[in-house]
């Protein structure tokens, strides 16, 4: 029997993948961290969720299980600038900053073109230098990074920014500064979401009438490799013949036994950072808007999501649901104070509490776990701990269960992949 661990994406995936007999074990919600949640009867997730992929699999199986064909749009995504605002991405439409920004941005990634030597940046500040140069770093890359990460640059390894960082080409940069162009060549330039409810709604409709049967809400708490058995909160005991987990690979390694001195010493090589999450609900504005990034380090949000525009479901008239995304870990800490009131005065700072408006509901919470953080030794860790599990019929799956940076796509492609590796 195959033991799935989680029913979040991962865990999903590898159910709608298995073609062997199998049972799904969920601790809390469907959904995991793409589930939703409502603040005064309006829909949240926990941090900005849209939907794009390059997996083609995985977007058949998320449309097949909708009612609704999902929405899809382009994405209105903007970066605000000391009181200017323009389209995202930064670096592919300097043409509305000042003068003197767009010269420094210029002749900064002329500087970073002629001295480029083909050696490969080692960390994600020489990566974003080498690839943008010196004003685009000050003036955006810099502390924009600094603000996600929560991490220093140079301890983060840059094996995902292939995917995640627009690197628009040297023409593109300077027909973005110079000409009217706005740059919209990037893979996430169009976004779906559902049709109703929350980005969560793409994953609690995988659970159809085929999974329903094999799931069950439990928590495992212990898991013997050597009588391959899972144990559950409930007092419950599961055999399996192949385990595919997507628990926090960190947690799952505290569970299991036995584990040998050095696997066991990896896990605290395991870097993320955490998010605060202020869900505010804002009577008298209306905006088109779905994201808006500010790199600027005295405001204390690095990110605004627009949920109430991330589908016409969503909409309500003269009012608009915004998140504010605040990263934080050992590096950088929370500053002190209410969260909730800075939130709500740097929002009025960007602009965005015209006079008449007002805020009519606020919500606060925290996801422990965000982003895991590429350093090189968690890297190392995450591949020691995984490539052990795996010679002992464990496969670790998705976001936190590999420690990978990857999307809600990403996590339940990995988890059909499993699911299919598993039965070989
Ligand atoms: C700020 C932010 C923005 C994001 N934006 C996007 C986006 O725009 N688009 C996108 O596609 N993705 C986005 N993501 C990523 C997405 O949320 C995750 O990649 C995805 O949910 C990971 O799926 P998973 O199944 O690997 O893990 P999870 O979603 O974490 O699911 C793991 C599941 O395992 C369960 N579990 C844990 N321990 C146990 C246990 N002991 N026993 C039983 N069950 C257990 C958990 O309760 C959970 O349901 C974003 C994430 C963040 C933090």
């Amino acid at each position: 029997m195959l033991l799935i661990l989680g029913a979040g994406p991962a865990g999903l995936g590898a159910a709608h993948a298995t073609t062997v007999p199998y049972r799904i074990f969920e601790q809390a919600a469907v959904g995991g961290l793409s589930r939703s949640f409502e603040v005064e009867g309006r829909i949240f997730d926990y941090g900005g969720h849209a939907f794009f992929t390059s997996h083609e699999e995985v977007r058949t199986l998320l449309w097949s299980a909708q009612r609704q064909p999902p929405f899809v749009q382009l994405r209105r995504a903007f970066i605000w600038h000391d009181g200017t605002v323009i389209p995202y991405p930064f670096q592919g439409n300097l043409r509305g900053l000042p003068p003197d920004v767009i010269v420094d941005c210029l002749t900064g990634l002329i500087a970073a073109v002629e001295s480029r030597t083909g050696r490969a940046p080692t960390n994600l500040a020489e990566w974003l230098q080498q690839s943008f140069g010196e004003g685009i770093c000050r003036h955006f890359m810099t502390p924009y990074n600094e603000k996600v990460w929560a991490f220093p640059l140079n301890t983060i390894v840059p094996e995902w920014v292939g995917h995640r960082i627009v690197q628009p080409d040297f023409r593109s940069i300077v027909a973005g500064a110079i000409t009217d162009r706005t740059f919209t060549s990037f893979p996430n330039n169009q976004v779906a979401y559902p049709a109703e409810g929350g980005f969560g709604a793409f994953y609690s409709a995988l659970v159809d009438t085929s999974v329903e049967p094999n799931l069950t809400f439990d928590r495992a708490t212990a898991v013997y490799l050597d009588r391959k058995v899972v144990d559950f909160s409930s007092g419950r005991q599961v055999a399996y013949d192949q385990l595919i987990t997507s628990v926090d690979l960190d947690e799952f390694i505290g569970m299991v036994t036995p584990v040998p001195g050095p696997i066991s010493e990896l896990r605290p090589d395991l870097q993320h950072n955490s998010l605060a999450v202020v869900s505010l609900v804002i009577s008298g504005l209306e905006t088109d808007m779905q994201r808006l990034y500010v790199a600027d380090s005295s405001v204390i949000f690095h990110k605004l999501v627009f949920n109430s525009n991330s589908a016409p479901s969503l909409r309500r008239a003269q009012e608009t649901s915004v998140q504010c995304e605040i990263s934080f870990s050992a590096h950088k800490p929370l500053p002190a104070g209410d969260l909730l009131e800075r939130a709500v005065s740097d929002l009025d700072r960007v602009g965005l509490l015209p006079a008449g408006s007002d805020v009519v509901a606020a919500d606060l919470r925290y996801v422990d776990k965000a982003y895991p953080v590429s350093t090189a030794a968690s890297i190392a860790a995450r591949e020691g701990i995984c490539d052990w599990l795996v010679t002992r019929d464990v496969h670790p799956v998705g976001r936190f269960g590999a420690w990978r940076y990857v999307n809600s796509d990403g996590a339940c492609y990995a988890g059909m992949c499993a699911a299919r590796e598993a039965v070989r």
